[in-house]
C-alpha cells in the first residue's frame, strides 16, 4: 500500500505468502482482477513481460519504462492531456489515453555506456 511499485501478479503472490502462507495463486489473481474491475488498481501493460499492477490510482500518471530491465517509474501526466483531433477519431468515443515513455533507466544507461545522453526534458 502506498508504495511506488508496479508488481507482477507473481510478485504479489510471493509477498502475500509471506503474511498468509496458505494463500493460493488463484485467490491472488482473482482478487487482483476484482480490484482492477472496481477501479482500485491499475493494470499496466507496457513491457513484453507479464502485466504489472499499480496501486497509484489517485494521481493520473504516465510511465517511464526501461527497455532493458523493464523497470517502471511513474511520471506526472503532462498538461494539457494529449487528445485525438476530432477529424481523426473515426467515430470513436475516446475515453482515455495512456502514454509510455521508453528508454533506459540510469542503471542500464550506465551499463550500456550511454551516460549523459538525456537530451530531452
Ligand atoms: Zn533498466
Ligand atoms: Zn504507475
Amino acid at each position: 500500500m502506498g508504495e511506488h511499485v508496479h508488481l507482477t501478479a507473481e510478485q504479489i503472490h510471493e509477498r502475500a505468502q509471506q503474511r498468509l502462507p496458505e494463500v493460493s495463486r488463484a485467490t491472488v489473481y482473482n482478487t487482483l482482477n476484482e480490484l482492477v474491475a472496481m477501479g482500485e488498481l491499475l493494470e499496466v501493460d507496457v513491457t513484453d513481460g507479464p502485466k504489472r499492477y499499480d496501486p497509484n490510482i489517485a494521481d493520473r500518471h504516465d510511465h517511464l519504462v526501461c527497455e532493458s530491465c523493464h523497470a517502471i517509474r511513474d511520471v506526472p501526466r503532462s498538461a494539457p492531456e494529449p487528445s485525438v483531433p476530432r477529424g481523426a477519431r473515426a467515430g470513436f468515443l475516446v475515453t482515455g489515453v495512456e502514454i509510455t515513455y521508453r528508454g533506459l533507466c540510469p542503471t542500464c544507461a550506465r551499463r550500456h555506456g550511454q551516460n549523459g545522453q538525456n537530451g530531452q526534458k
